[in-house]
Protein backbone atom coordinates (compact mmCIF):
# COMPACT_ATOMS: atom_id res chain seq x y z
CA UNK A 1 0.00 0.00 0.00
CA UNK A 2 1.24 3.41 -0.74
CA UNK A 3 -0.34 5.31 2.64
CA UNK A 4 -0.60 2.67 4.98
CA UNK A 5 -1.35 5.33 7.84
CA UNK A 6 -3.97 6.68 6.40
CA UNK A 7 -7.14 4.63 7.83
CA UNK A 8 -8.27 1.18 6.34
CA UNK A 9 -11.18 0.96 4.37
CA UNK A 10 -13.66 -1.28 2.32
CA UNK A 11 -14.96 -0.67 -1.49
CA UNK A 12 -18.32 -2.14 -3.08
CA UNK A 13 -18.83 -2.61 -6.47
CA UNK A 14 -21.17 -4.85 -8.80
CA UNK A 15 -20.34 -7.27 -11.51
CA UNK A 16 -23.32 -5.89 -13.78
CA UNK A 17 -23.99 -9.56 -14.34
CA UNK A 18 -26.55 -11.97 -12.81
CA UNK A 19 -25.86 -14.25 -9.82
CA UNK A 20 -25.61 -18.02 -8.86
CA UNK A 21 -21.80 -20.01 -10.04
CA UNK A 22 -22.41 -19.73 -13.74
CA UNK A 23 -21.81 -16.10 -13.75
CA UNK A 24 -19.96 -16.40 -10.07
CA UNK A 25 -17.47 -18.39 -12.72
CA UNK A 26 -17.19 -16.68 -15.56
CA UNK A 27 -16.79 -13.05 -13.63
CA UNK A 28 -13.92 -14.55 -11.73
CA UNK A 29 -12.30 -15.58 -15.12
CA UNK A 30 -12.81 -12.52 -16.86
CA UNK A 31 -11.30 -10.22 -14.33
CA UNK A 32 -8.17 -11.85 -14.32
CA UNK A 33 -8.02 -11.43 -18.24
CA UNK A 34 -8.58 -7.83 -18.02
CA UNK A 35 -6.55 -7.56 -14.70
CA UNK A 36 -9.21 -6.00 -12.76
CA UNK A 37 -9.53 -8.00 -9.75
CA UNK A 38 -10.76 -7.16 -6.72
CA UNK A 39 -10.01 -8.63 -3.34
CA UNK A 40 -13.30 -10.77 -2.98
CA UNK A 41 -15.88 -11.74 -5.14
CA UNK A 42 -19.15 -12.06 -3.42
CA UNK A 43 -22.88 -13.75 -4.45
CA UNK A 44 -25.35 -12.25 -2.72
CA UNK A 45 -27.64 -15.06 -3.94
CA UNK A 46 -26.01 -18.41 -2.38
CA UNK A 47 -23.47 -16.72 -0.02
CA UNK A 48 -20.38 -17.91 -2.34
CA UNK A 49 -17.68 -16.19 -1.53
CA UNK A 50 -14.16 -16.53 -3.54
CA UNK A 51 -10.71 -14.35 -2.37
CA UNK A 52 -8.24 -13.19 -5.11
CA UNK A 53 -5.59 -12.31 -2.86
CA UNK A 54 -4.40 -11.11 0.92
CA UNK A 55 -6.92 -8.27 2.14
CA UNK A 56 -3.57 -6.16 3.25
CA UNK A 57 -2.13 -6.10 -0.68
CA UNK A 58 -3.20 -4.23 -3.40
CA UNK A 59 -6.11 -4.99 -5.79
CA UNK A 60 -6.99 -3.49 -8.84
CA UNK A 61 -10.54 -2.83 -9.48
CA UNK A 62 -10.57 1.16 -9.24
CA UNK A 63 -8.46 3.80 -11.82
CA UNK A 64 -6.53 6.14 -10.37
CA UNK A 65 -6.99 9.98 -9.35
CA UNK A 66 -4.68 11.22 -11.53
CA UNK A 67 -1.30 10.38 -9.73
CA UNK A 68 -2.84 9.06 -6.87
CA UNK A 69 -3.01 5.17 -6.56
CA UNK A 70 -6.17 4.93 -5.39
CA UNK A 71 -6.37 1.00 -5.11
CA UNK A 72 -2.92 1.64 -2.78
CA UNK A 73 -4.71 3.97 -0.78
CA UNK A 74 -5.20 3.18 3.50
CA UNK A 75 -4.15 0.87 5.55
CA UNK A 76 -6.35 -1.53 3.77
CA UNK A 77 -8.38 -0.88 0.66
CA UNK A 78 -10.40 -3.69 0.28
CA UNK A 79 -12.21 -4.53 -2.26
CA UNK A 80 -15.17 -6.31 -3.42
CA UNK A 81 -17.46 -7.23 -6.26
CA UNK A 82 -20.62 -8.30 -5.67
CA UNK A 83 -22.65 -10.54 -8.22
CA UNK A 84 -25.53 -8.44 -9.11
CA UNK A 85 -26.46 -4.92 -10.97
CA UNK A 86 -26.19 -1.57 -9.07
CA UNK A 87 -29.44 -0.50 -10.41
CA UNK A 88 -31.06 -3.36 -8.43
CA UNK A 89 -29.08 -3.26 -5.10
CA UNK A 90 -28.10 -6.17 -3.97
CA UNK A 91 -29.46 -5.66 0.21
CA UNK A 92 -33.18 -6.07 -1.09
CA UNK A 93 -32.77 -9.32 -2.57
CA UNK A 94 -29.78 -11.19 -0.60
CA UNK A 95 -29.42 -13.89 1.34
CA UNK A 96 -26.40 -13.46 3.32
CA UNK A 97 -24.47 -16.29 5.52
CA UNK A 98 -22.00 -17.65 7.10
CA UNK A 99 -19.86 -16.17 4.22
CA UNK A 100 -20.96 -12.95 4.59
CA UNK A 101 -20.49 -13.07 8.68
CA UNK A 102 -17.08 -14.28 7.62
CA UNK A 103 -16.40 -11.30 5.38
CA UNK A 104 -17.15 -8.99 7.81
CA UNK A 105 -15.35 -10.11 10.94
CA UNK A 106 -12.34 -10.35 8.25
CA UNK A 107 -13.33 -6.68 7.32
CA UNK A 108 -13.80 -5.38 11.47
CA UNK A 109 -10.44 -7.25 12.04
CA UNK A 110 -8.27 -4.57 10.01
CA UNK A 111 -10.31 -1.88 11.76
CA UNK A 112 -12.87 -0.76 9.45
CA UNK A 113 -15.53 0.84 10.85
CA UNK A 114 -19.27 0.28 10.18
CA UNK A 115 -19.64 3.70 8.59
CA UNK A 116 -20.32 4.69 4.92
CA UNK A 117 -18.44 7.85 4.98
CA UNK A 118 -19.55 9.67 1.81
CA UNK A 119 -23.40 9.15 2.88
CA UNK A 120 -25.74 6.87 1.58
CA UNK A 121 -24.66 4.53 -1.29
CA UNK A 122 -26.19 6.58 -4.39
CA UNK A 123 -29.13 5.33 -6.26
CA UNK A 124 -27.97 4.13 -9.94
CA UNK A 125 -28.07 5.71 -12.38
CA UNK A 126 -27.71 9.18 -10.77
CA UNK A 127 -24.95 11.40 -9.87
CA UNK A 128 -22.73 11.17 -7.03
CA UNK A 129 -20.14 12.73 -4.51
CA UNK A 130 -16.29 11.94 -5.20
CA UNK A 131 -14.85 13.90 -2.39
CA UNK A 132 -11.40 13.44 -2.41
CA UNK A 133 -10.54 14.53 1.39
CA UNK A 134 -12.95 12.54 2.60
CA UNK A 135 -11.81 9.40 0.46
CA UNK A 136 -8.05 10.60 1.74
CA UNK A 137 -8.64 10.98 5.61
CA UNK A 138 -11.78 8.53 6.26
CA UNK A 139 -11.94 5.10 7.27
CA UNK A 140 -15.38 2.92 6.68
CA UNK A 141 -16.99 1.48 3.77
CA UNK A 142 -17.03 3.22 0.33
CA UNK A 143 -19.18 3.12 -3.27
CA UNK A 144 -17.31 2.83 -6.12
CA UNK A 145 -19.64 6.10 -7.32
CA UNK A 146 -18.20 7.31 -4.69
CA UNK A 147 -14.05 6.90 -5.49
CA UNK A 148 -12.71 10.20 -6.70
CA UNK A 149 -11.10 10.06 -10.54
CA UNK A 150 -13.81 6.87 -11.26
CA UNK A 151 -17.00 7.04 -13.13
CA UNK A 152 -18.47 3.92 -12.59
CA UNK A 153 -21.85 4.05 -10.30
CA UNK A 154 -22.12 0.74 -8.63
CA UNK A 155 -23.14 -0.71 -6.76
CA UNK A 156 -26.35 1.01 -6.40
CA UNK A 157 -28.14 2.50 -3.42
CA UNK A 158 -27.41 -0.91 -1.18
CA UNK A 159 -28.55 -0.10 2.45
CA UNK A 160 -25.78 0.73 5.14
CA UNK A 161 -28.15 -0.89 8.02
CA UNK A 162 -28.98 -3.89 6.10
CA UNK A 163 -25.34 -4.71 5.25
CA UNK A 164 -24.33 -3.86 8.86
CA UNK A 165 -27.46 -6.42 10.04
CA UNK A 166 -26.77 -9.33 8.18
CA UNK A 167 -23.51 -9.44 10.41
CA UNK A 168 -23.85 -8.74 13.49
CA UNK A 169 -20.73 -7.61 15.71
CA UNK A 170 -19.33 -10.15 18.23
CA UNK A 171 -21.83 -12.35 16.89
CA UNK A 172 -19.34 -15.25 15.26
CA UNK A 173 -18.85 -17.96 17.66
CA UNK A 174 -15.76 -17.57 19.76
CA UNK A 175 -12.97 -20.38 19.94
CA UNK A 176 -13.74 -22.79 22.23
CA UNK A 177 -11.66 -22.28 25.83
CA UNK A 178 -9.00 -24.85 26.49
CA UNK A 179 -10.13 -27.22 28.83
CA UNK A 180 -7.92 -26.64 32.03
CA UNK A 181 -8.74 -28.43 35.50
CA UNK A 182 -10.57 -25.84 37.61
CA UNK A 183 -8.76 -23.72 40.18
CA UNK A 184 -9.90 -25.92 43.11
CA UNK A 185 -9.29 -29.28 40.84
CA UNK A 186 -7.04 -31.35 43.42
CA UNK A 187 -3.22 -32.32 42.64
CA UNK A 188 -2.02 -35.47 42.46
CA UNK A 189 1.88 -35.84 43.39
CA UNK A 190 3.36 -38.30 40.87
CA UNK A 191 6.24 -39.54 43.37
CA UNK A 192 4.09 -40.51 46.20
CA UNK A 193 1.34 -42.33 44.00
CA UNK A 194 3.91 -44.26 42.98
CA UNK A 195 5.53 -45.10 46.43
CA UNK A 196 1.70 -45.69 47.51
CA UNK A 197 1.42 -48.27 45.04
CA UNK A 198 4.65 -49.98 45.93
CA UNK A 199 4.14 -49.84 49.59
CA UNK A 200 0.07 -50.40 50.27
CA UNK A 201 -0.42 -53.80 48.28
CA UNK A 202 2.05 -54.96 51.07
CA UNK A 203 0.86 -53.65 54.27
CA UNK A 204 -1.73 -53.93 56.51
CA UNK A 205 -5.54 -54.48 54.98
CA UNK A 206 -6.71 -50.54 54.34
CA UNK A 207 -3.02 -49.31 54.86
CA UNK A 208 -2.61 -45.89 52.96
CA UNK A 209 0.59 -43.72 53.05
CA UNK A 210 -0.59 -41.43 50.69
CA UNK A 211 -4.46 -40.90 50.59
CA UNK A 212 -4.51 -37.41 49.87
CA UNK A 213 -3.23 -38.58 46.68
CA UNK A 214 -4.25 -41.77 45.92
CA UNK A 215 -8.27 -40.96 46.66
CA UNK A 216 -8.70 -38.51 43.50
CA UNK A 217 -7.28 -41.06 41.36
CA UNK A 218 -9.56 -43.67 43.14
CA UNK A 219 -12.56 -41.93 42.40
CA UNK A 220 -11.39 -41.61 38.90
CA UNK A 221 -11.28 -45.05 38.42
CA UNK A 222 -14.40 -45.94 39.89
CA UNK A 223 -15.80 -43.43 37.18
CA UNK A 224 -13.77 -45.37 34.75
CA UNK A 225 -15.90 -48.63 35.89
CA UNK A 226 -12.47 -49.84 36.76
CA UNK A 227 -12.82 -50.22 40.77
CA UNK A 228 -15.67 -51.52 42.40
CA UNK A 229 -17.21 -49.15 44.66
CA UNK A 230 -16.52 -50.63 48.48
CA UNK A 231 -13.06 -49.43 48.23
CA UNK A 232 -13.42 -46.91 45.65
CA UNK A 233 -12.57 -43.97 48.17
CA UNK A 234 -10.82 -45.74 50.95
CA UNK A 235 -7.26 -43.90 49.88
CA UNK A 236 -5.28 -47.05 49.99
CA UNK A 237 -3.57 -48.01 46.97
CA UNK A 238 -4.09 -51.72 47.56
CA UNK A 239 -3.65 -54.66 45.55
CA UNK A 240 -7.16 -54.13 43.88
CA UNK A 241 -6.57 -50.89 43.09
CA UNK A 242 -3.54 -51.92 41.35
CA UNK A 243 -5.25 -54.02 39.41
CA UNK A 244 -7.53 -51.50 38.33
CA UNK A 245 -5.09 -48.85 37.17
CA UNK A 246 -3.39 -51.62 35.23
CA UNK A 247 -7.20 -52.03 33.44
CA UNK A 248 -6.67 -48.00 33.09
CA UNK A 249 -3.12 -48.41 31.26
CA UNK A 250 -4.34 -51.27 28.82
CA UNK A 251 -7.01 -48.54 28.11
CA UNK A 252 -4.31 -45.92 27.18
CA UNK A 253 -2.82 -48.72 25.23
CA UNK A 254 -0.02 -49.71 27.48
CA UNK A 255 0.58 -53.08 27.01
CA UNK A 256 3.21 -55.76 28.51
CA UNK A 257 5.52 -54.52 31.50
CA UNK A 258 4.13 -50.97 30.80
CA UNK A 259 0.74 -51.74 32.32
CA UNK A 260 1.99 -52.98 35.96
CA UNK A 261 -0.37 -51.06 38.15
CA UNK A 262 2.18 -48.68 38.92
CA UNK A 263 1.21 -45.31 38.09
CA UNK A 264 2.79 -43.61 34.88
CA UNK A 265 3.20 -39.58 34.25
CA UNK A 266 1.07 -40.14 30.81
CA UNK A 267 -1.28 -42.25 31.66
CA UNK A 268 -2.17 -40.50 34.81
CA UNK A 269 -2.21 -36.84 33.60
CA UNK A 270 -4.95 -38.43 30.80
CA UNK A 271 -6.82 -40.22 33.76
CA UNK A 272 -6.63 -36.68 35.17
CA UNK A 273 -7.85 -34.33 32.16
CA UNK A 274 -10.76 -36.83 31.75
CA UNK A 275 -12.18 -36.35 35.83
CA UNK A 276 -10.79 -33.17 37.00
CA UNK A 277 -7.58 -33.59 38.77
CA UNK A 278 -4.22 -32.31 38.17
CA UNK A 279 -0.67 -33.55 38.07
CA UNK A 280 2.17 -32.68 39.76
CA UNK A 281 5.35 -34.59 38.40
ZN1 LIG B 1 -16.92 -1.01 -9.59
Amino acid sequence: MDSPSAPPRVVWHTTESGTGNTSFNAVERYLRQIGAEPHIIYDPSTDRIGQFGPLNESARALRNDGVTRTNRTGRVCIQIEVLGRAANPFTSTWKPGKNFKALMDAIRSWGVPDVFPMGAPPAYPGSSRRDRHTWATKGGHYCHANIPGNDHGDPGAISPATLFKAAPKGDSTPPPAPSKPSPSAPTVDLSNLIDAARRDPKAAQGKASHPADVKPVEAALKREGLLSAPYAADGSFGSLTVAAYKAWQRRCGCTGSAADGIPGKASLEKLGAKHGFKVKA
